[in-house]
């Protein structure tokens, strides 16, 4: 499995712009936070399924780029085939009554055309297992804001091989994630949230996210020993989480994962 985090990012800032990303083997991607800033029209047009672990703009900044571009890049009669975007039901009904709803961007579920749009919709159930290719991708609900997924992504590789990793998503301290997690034997790497400092530990437990005080708590509950990588990084916090990352003892359990790092498992 081909990992490229073409954002890694809880935010925005100038050395810090592009919010988070996953694109798996060239063709999937987990979340879209720059999904078009970080990808030629050529690459943009390789995307196939986009699947959304909730609706807070760090995660769908791009969507309406990708959806847009999609129509503008092939000369007609030539046209792309639409972009499958997966989520929960309530993520997608949130993007389509607030996002593509033809005020703040065009309705891309109906247009271009409305028997081949840019974008077709499909809510998934928590539990249930969505099948991409060779990918098979677990659903999860997690301890955030609203309607919200971590992923676990599994691939059947050749003779036999399997590997997986874990996406936590947005989520304070959780459990379901890790006890379905703990059941992959082919596990290969953790992608865990990691948003806030301990000085902002209130913050991260009210806005339901990982600190660097509840981070030792909750890398306990990964009962393999398997690489952790950390992203989705506040960008005003990243010196001041490195630092207790390494007060913490935690810098070698714990990698700080970049946007544009890439991974094979
Ligand atoms: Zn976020
Ligand atoms: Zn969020």
């Amino acid at each position: 499995m081909n990992i490229q985090l073409l954002g890694a990012e809880g935010g925005v800032e100038a050395r810090h712009p592009l919010t988070t990303t996953f694109l798996i083997n060239g063709e999937t991607a987990i979340d879209a936070g720059s999904i078009a800033s970080a990808l030629s029209f050529e690459d943009q047009l390789k995307i196939q399924s986009v699947v959304i672990t909730h609706s807070h703009w760090d995660h769908i900044r791009d969507l309406p780029f990708l959806a847009i571009n999609r129509f503008g890049t092939l000369a007609p009669p030539v046209q792309a085939p639409p972009i499958h975007l997966y989520g929960g039901d309530q993520v997608l009904t949130a993007l389509q009554n607030h996002l593509f709803n033809d005020l703040i961007w065009p309705d891309c579920t109906r247009r271009p055309d409305p028997s081949r749009p840019s974008l077709t919709l499909h809510p998934m159930e928590a539990g249930k297992d969505l099948s991409i290719g060779p990918l098979t991708i677990t659903p999860i609900p997690v301890n955030h804001s609203f309607q919200a997924f971590g992923y676990i992504v599994s691939e059947k590789g050749g003779a036999g091989k399997k590997s997986g990793i874990v996406i936590s998503g947005d989520t304070g301290p959780t459990e379901e994630l890790w006890k379905a997690a703990n059941q992959i034997e082919h596990l290969k790497a953790v992608f865990l949230e990691l948003s806030f400092p301990k000085a902002h530990a209130s913050a991260a437990i009210q806005s339901r996210h990982i600190s660097t005080a509840s981070l030792s708590n909750e890398i306990q509950k990964i009962k393999k020993n398997i690489p952790i990588f950390a992203y989705h990084l506040k960008p005003p916090f990243h010196e001041g989480i490195e630092k207790e990352l390494k007060e913490l003892g935690l810098e070698k359990r714990v990698k700080i994962a970049k946007s544009g790092d890439t991974f094979e498992f």
